[in-house]
């Protein structure tokens, strides 16, 4: 292998580079931390890394159509509110655990849904407060 430092062609698995000096062990391990790698879990949780990416992404699509119900509706008022926050709970209960590095994407996207859907809960609650007081 070549050296990271001077370039040099030195044995394989070298710790310290024999010609400057350079410590090859410590890089790799800083090296390590910059890139980042999957959480390791017990292989009886590895399917659940992929699944809770996954999760939080459906759910936080749900979170928006539960508001939108919500929004929208005038009669099972209360059937909506409740999905709404078992979707979004669930969302950020999913988004916060561990996941594979590729799939957080879908973890974020899922919580901007989430997000969005208790914006716009909270728009709707404003809205009819207001409504209440000046109409
Ligand atoms: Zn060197």
């Amino acid at each position: 292998m070549k050296c990271k430092s001077c370039g040099k062609e030195i044995a394989e698995n070298t710790s310290i580079c024999p010609n400057c000096g350079f410590d090859l062990e410590a890089f790799g391990k800083k090296q390590k931390v910059i890139i980042y790698e999957d959480p390791e879990v017990e292989t009886s949780e590895k399917a659940s890394l992929i699944d809770r990416p996954i999760l939080a992404f459906i759910f936080g699509i749900l979170s928006v159509i539960s508001s939108i119900l919500f929004v929208t509706s005038r009669n099972i008022v209360v059937l909506f509110l409740a999905m709404l926050i078992s979707f979004t709970y669930l969302t950020f209960r999913n988004a916060s655990k561990p996941g594979k590095v590729k799939l957080r994407p879908f973890a974020d996207v899922g919580k901007v849904f989430a997000y969005f859907a208790i914006g716009f809960l909270i728009f709707k609650i404003v809205f009819d407060l207001l409504g209440d007081l000046f109409f």
